[in-house]
């Protein structure tokens, strides 16, 4: 499979190549030169299967060319074998119409380590077959830097230096970072917000004493190979409630469309999904550009949901380009304009292209409480604030009674324990499996806002690219 970017210029790349590149050297994402395609029957014929064998089959017309079939199944079983549960993303009925999909059961307890699991197998291998050093940067508002970090940690040929807004992570998830030992793993503690953070890591990416020496790579959801990892789970959801013959609905907890264009794409390859629900929480620009069409970007309003307290999606370029026509030096002029801006009108294509598929709503404060109350007292499930807003989403979105309604659930509750006890008086336990976080020994720096003080310290610590 070749891969090219959204905005038209930078060079066709392999899947090694997409998966250690990260962003296009245009400032694009990486897509799939065409969608593959499964047949009804082709589809039918993966009933059944267990997880890693499902994820080889639907991830191999994806990365054909730089990685062979027996090697796939091999990473796929040793990414999937570090998961909690057999099934791997259980399902969980609710009630007539609504299941839960937990894809929480990884080592950090959020819906990343699904992706970033196979991520971390993928560069280990791809750098293993060439003399290169990649040096990750990354900022984290909690989930993303511990599911890459255990992914990581102590990989041969990689460093991860990982930023995290001092003092606005919760405990669990600063413990899941910080008591990660290893000596490849470096945590950064800076003064400032999550966007703070995510601005030096932006900045370091255009830092040419920075990219002359080192090869900077990317774990957020930018990075291709996350959003394939991620499709397998909708196939696994729909093949056991009766797909392809029965059409399913799948409403997603979302913030940087990443999740929820993964279902998208199994969309493209033949799945039948009835609608895909954006669930955002009050922080709604998805939720106006799919209503309005009206993608203009607002600050920032702090939620029990933190990891969807986004105001710009970076997928979201990845869908305009696909039902825009895939015309990509129209879609760099586009995202241009909004660079400028921080505003742009979708196109009548785009709106058009989006609502066959999509629909959206948007969760405030007191739909997350209300929803966690429901989810325990009618169905006996403790739920994180996330999956509220996706479940609210769910609940809410006038979807035919006869098709059932999938919520992706993003986080275990013991990971955002006080808004799960304030909604139901319930404080929801840690898995045995992370039992001892909190005694085990924590080690980070912790940095001035400055970003030359940033720089010089991945500087000091990270290996030259070859
Ligand atoms: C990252 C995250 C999301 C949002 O996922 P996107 O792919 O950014 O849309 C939702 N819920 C939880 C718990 C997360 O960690």
């Amino acid at each position: 499979m070749e891969y090219i970017s959204t905005r038209g210029s930078a060079p066709a790349l392999d899947f090694a190549g997409a998966t250690l590149a990260g962003l296009a050297s245009d400032g694009g994402l990486y897509v799939p030169s065409a969608w593959p395609r499964f047949s009804e029957a082709e589809i039918a014929a993966l009933a059944g299967m267990p997880y890693a064998e499902l994820a080889a089959k639907i991830m191999w017309p994806f990365v054909e060319g730089s990685l062979a079939y027996d090697r796939l199944l091999e990473l796929t079983t040793a990414a999937y074998g570090r998961f909690s549960h057999k099934a791997v993303t259980p399902l969980r009925q609710l009630d007539e119409q609504n299941w839960l999909l937990e894809l929480f059961h990884g080592p950090t307890l959020a819906f990343k380590d699904v992706a970033l699991q196979m991520l971390g197998l993928l560069f280990e291998e791809f750098l293993g077959r060439s003399d290169r050093n990649l040096t990750i940067v990354g900022a984290t508002s909690g989930d993303t830097g511990s599911a890459a970090i255990d992914a990581v940690a102590g990989r041969d040929k990689v460093q991860i230096f990982m930023l995290h807004p001092k003092g606005r992570v919760s405990d669990v998830q600063r413990k899941q970072m910080t008591t990660v030992l290893a000596d490849n793993v470096h945590n950064i503690a800076i003064e400032g917000s999550f966007d703070d953070a995510q601005a030096m890591v932006k900045r370091m990416f255009n830092d040419t004493v920075m990219t002359d020496r080192f090869a900077i790579g990317a774990v957020n959801s930018i990075n291709w190979a996350r959003l394939m990892a991620q499709v397998v789970y909708y196939f696994a959801a729909a093949l056991q409630l009766g797909a392809p013959a029965r059409k399913v609905a799948f409403s997603v907890p979302t913030g940087n469309f990443g999740d929820v264009f993964a279902g998208y794409v199994a969309a493209q390859m033949g799945l039948p999904i009835e609608k895909l629900i954006v669930a955002t929480n009050v922080n709604d620009i998805l939720h106006r550009a799919l209503a309005h069409g009206d993608y203009s970007q607002g600050t920032v309003t702090p939620t029990e949901a933190p990891s969807m307290d986004i105001q710009v999606s970076s997928n979201f370029e990845r869908l305009l380009f696909d039902v825009g026509g895939r015309d990509g030096k129209a879609l760099a002029a586009q995202m241009a304009g909004f660079e400028a801006s921080k505003a742009m009108q979708l196109t009548n294509a785009q709106r058009e292209g989006a609502a066959a598929l999509f629909q959206s709503a948007a969760a405030d404060a007191d739909a997350m409480r209300d929803t966690i109350r429901w989810a325990r007292e009618a169905c006996g499930e403790l739920i994180d604030p996330h999956t509220a807003c996706g479940l609210y989403a769910a609940r809410n979105g006038g979807i035919d009674p006869a098709v059932p309604v999938v919520t992706l659930a993003t986080a275990h509750p013991a990971k955002f324990p006080d808004a799960v006890s304030r909604a139901t008086g319930e404080h929801p336990v840690l898995p045995a499996r992370v039992g001892d976080l909190f005694e085990r020994e924590e080690r980070m720096v912790e940095l001035s806002g400055d970003y030359d003080a940033v720089a010089a310290f991945v500087a000091e610590h990270a290996t030259a690219k070859v």
